[in-house]
């Protein structure tokens, strides 16, 4: 972790000087005055600042360029990483601002529900801030120039009949989120059942069971071969009738998600794959484009690094206006269960700490 803290450090020096404080306030001012009458364009920056009313824009237009600038300053100094860091590093900085990414850090842990443990924390820190939880290079602080040099790590993920992984994998931990040997099943379910158990609590009626949908069954090109399809979580009363739901955890830095365009045009995709058209995974419409089902869908696909896609932002609001109850606890341990999944997976893939040690050493 050392050797990329320094090797981070190196390139921050490099880097042209970040705009002061001021300089940003006073380009936020001049923003914020352009649209303001006559009267107001006369006060002074101070006198501004005390009325009530121009609170709301000038917090926004102050924060909002404040964060603006500053992805544009980590997205130039990620341009200077190695080639094979540069596109995974500003893939995770895309990913931060899908919605809802960043709230992990802002749940107050008011229910034990809501804590992360020590550990779980700082695995979950060093993943979503780029920092891999065990050491690039053993030999030396000298930053790495491609990802050959640094010293494979062998997978200790194993499969349900506690088969071991057998590959190795260099660098940013991205391997343990997509390795094949032990799936993401077990998260998946944890954030399924978690959902399941959230919708309820606001007061709808949900099937604890898994739901099978004739009416979503995909019997053309491409059919998996079921009579019915089978989804995660069936409601029955949202809103004009029932609906269903269908849970993904995807990592959008997964070799597969790193051939598309954009983290976003991967979640997206990954919409579709579930409800999308006559080709989708559960069919929706037919191939004339005639709608097969009366039921409501939703794919609900949340990433490693917390972010949501539409249909799980969808779903939520759909919750919260139905209900006329406050969605928040649902999205905070949402966001507490992505952090610890992650977290444990992570620490899992690393397996027994000795065995790390001595294989950081060896090489
Ligand atoms: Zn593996």
């Amino acid at each position: 972790m050392l050797s990329l803290v320094w090797w981070h450090a190196q390139r921050l020096e490099r880097s042209p000087p970040p705009i002061s404080l001021r300089a940003l306030f006073n380009v936020c001012m001049l923003k914020a005055r352009a649209g303001l009458s006559q009267e107001m364009q006369a006060l002074s920056d101070d006198e501004l600042l005390s009325r009530s009313e121009f609170h709301p824009q000038w917090q926004r237009w102050l924060s909002y360029s404040a964060w603006e600038k500053q992805a544009e300053i980590r997205k130039s100094l990620v341009l200077h990483l190695p080639s094979d860091f540069r596109k995974r590093e500003l893939r995770r900085l895309e990913a931060h601002r899908m919605p809802r990414a960043g709230r992990w850090l802002g749940v107050i842990p008011a229910a034990r529900h809501l804590q992360l443990e020590n550990l779980e924390a700082r695995d979950y820190f060093c993943f979503y801030f780029g920092v891999p939880p065990l050491p690039v290079r053993a030999d030396s602080f000298v930053p790495v120039s491609n990802i050959s040099e640094c010293p494979p790590i062998h997978c200790w993920l194993t499969n349900a009949k506690g088969k071991q992984c057998e590959e190795d994998f260099r660098g940013l931990f991205d391997h343990p989120f997509s390795c094949k040997t032990r799936g993401r099943v077990v998260e998946h379910n944890a954030l399924r059942n978690a959902l399941r158990n959230e919708i309820a609590t606001l007061g709808f009626a949900v099937d604890p069971r898994e739901s099978w949908e004739e009416s979503l069954a995909h019997t053309g090109p491409g059919a998996r071969g079921h009579s019915d399809a089978h989804l995660d979580i069936r409601i029955e009363d949202l809103g004009e009738g029932a609906a269903v739901v269908d849970v993904k955890y995807t990592s959008v830095t997964a070799a597969g998600a790193m051939k598309r365009g954009s983290v976003l045009a991967h979640v997206n995709q990954e919409e579709r794959i579930k409800f999308g058209d006559h080709r989708s995974r559960y069919r929706i419409t037919d191939s004339d484009g005639r709608h097969t089902t009366q039921l409501h869908t939703f794919a609900a696909i949340f990433t490693t690094f917390g972010g949501w896609s539409k249909g799980a932002m969808k779903l939520v609001r759909t919750l919260g206006a139905e209900s006329g109850r406050s969605t928040q606890r649902l999205v905070d341990r949402i966001a507490i269960l992505i952090a610890r999944i992650g977290a444990r997976r992570l620490r899992a893939s690393i397996g027994p700490r000795s065995s790390s040690f001595s294989q950081s050493q060896s090489q």
